[in-house]
């Protein structure tokens, strides 16, 4: 979903800020006919998903009508027999209870809020604007409509923040009992606002002393208040991991609808090009970018690489027969292991404790 109330200066999803209703209302009609046009692929499977995740820019934003809109179509286009998991991505602020029974009665059984932080100063550094008693608001909203599973995003290392802060957004956030985390770190990302600003002096970033104790300190209270840690930066209660994004992570097959959304079928992957002038202009199929087949080397890497974010890591027998004798990541491998960032259990490799807070750098090196 393209549409934000405000573009974040650290965001650099493909966003627009966009609230006249004739254009939602127009995106939701060229939505359904991507669906439309996907499905009429020569030999294209009926549309038979496992999981949906309606999510970038934000979802909850779209107007009433147009919700309704793009409920009606997924229904008559969509079997939800098979469907397990459905999340839609929402702001704290447009958490209101008739939306909510419209994505109930539509099949959705997870939200993800994005709370970010629950300090005014904080969220100020963030630019987001939302009144964090808003996030406990729309929890219980949530619920009350009958939305199973609720995920909090929060972010740390934010300029100004100290652990202390840190806690503070931990013991708010566990208050609320939600059935997921997702915690990342700030990253500064080319061609963002916030990039610019931390370029021209503006901002002030934290140090990566503190920002590792930080992730230390999240690890510490996540594991101690019964969270699974089975994603570098996602923890989840007992059952209640995120089967969408675990397709990522396993390198599983997805298709993406919508502009900038990203597809991967059968190792090749393509993005719909992230403009919504050009995705509306478009009839059947929208202009895509970045199509790719990786070589099957790169694609081994990019395996490595994503299924080393998994706590479980990689399983050593599909290792031993994905790299030849001869590939030089072996060797990164066994250097990753003796400097304990990597670890072998009896089935699996994966990083260690010290191998998650030097993940980036190593992971990289695996591709
Ligand atoms: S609300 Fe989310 S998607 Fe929209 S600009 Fe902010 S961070 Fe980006």
């Amino acid at each position: 979903m393209p549409f934000c109330f405000h573009k974040c200066h650290y965001c650099d999803f493909y966003s627009i800020v966009e609230n006249d209703d004739d254009r939602h209302n127009h995106f939701v009609a060229r939505l359904l006919e991507e669906f439309d046009a996907l499905a009429a692929l020569p030999g294209a499977p009926p549309l038979a998903p496992r999981s949906i995740f309606i999510g970038g820019g934000t979802p909850t934003f779209l107007y009433p009508d147009a919700w309704r809109s793009l409920a009606r179509g997924l229904d008559r286009r969509i079997d939800r027999h098979r469907l397990a998991e459905f999340t839609v991505e929402a702001n704290p602020e447009t958490i209101e209870p008739p939306l909510m029974d419209l994505l109930v009665d539509l099949g959705v059984n997870r939200i993800s809020l994005g709370a970010q932080s629950f300090q005014p100063r904080l969220l100020k550094a963030l630019e987001r604007w939302h009144d964090p008693a808003g996030v406990a608001r729309a929890v219980a909203t949530a619920r009350r409509a009958g939305i199973g599973r609720v995920n909090i995003d929060l972010i740390f290392a934010i300029p100004g923040q100290d652990l202390h802060q840190l806690d503070a957004d931990l013991d708010a956030a566990l208050a609320l009992e939600p059935d997921h985390l997702s915690y990342y770190g700030l990253t500064y990302e080319p061609n963002t606002t916030l990039t610019r600003r931390l370029e021209r002096g503006q901002v002030q970033p934290i140090g990566e002393d503190l920002a590792a104790a930080m992730y230390e300190r999240i690890l510490d209270r996540l594991e101690a208040a019964g969270f699974v840690h089975y994603e570098i930066s996602n923890w989840a209660r007992p059952g209640h991991t995120c089967r969408h994004n675990l397709l990522y992570w396993h390198d599983a097959d997805w298709l993406g609808v919508g502009p900038g959304a990203a597809s991967h079928i059968g190792g090749q992957r393509w993005k719909n090009a992230p403009h919504l002038g050009l995705y509306l202009a478009s009839r059947g199929l929208p202009p895509a970018q970045d199509v790719e087949l990786p070589d099957p080397a790169r694609a081994t890497g990019e395996r490595l690489m994503m299924g080393l974010r998994l706590r479980e890591g990689v399983a050593l027998a599909w290792l031993s027969q994905a790299l030849p004798a001869d590939d030089p990541r072996r060797a990164v491998i066994h250097q990753a292991i003796a400097d304990n960032l990597l670890e072998q259990t009896a089935t699996h490799l994966r990083l260690t404790r010290r191998g998650l807070l030097l993940a980036d750098d190593l992971l990289i090196r695996l591709i």
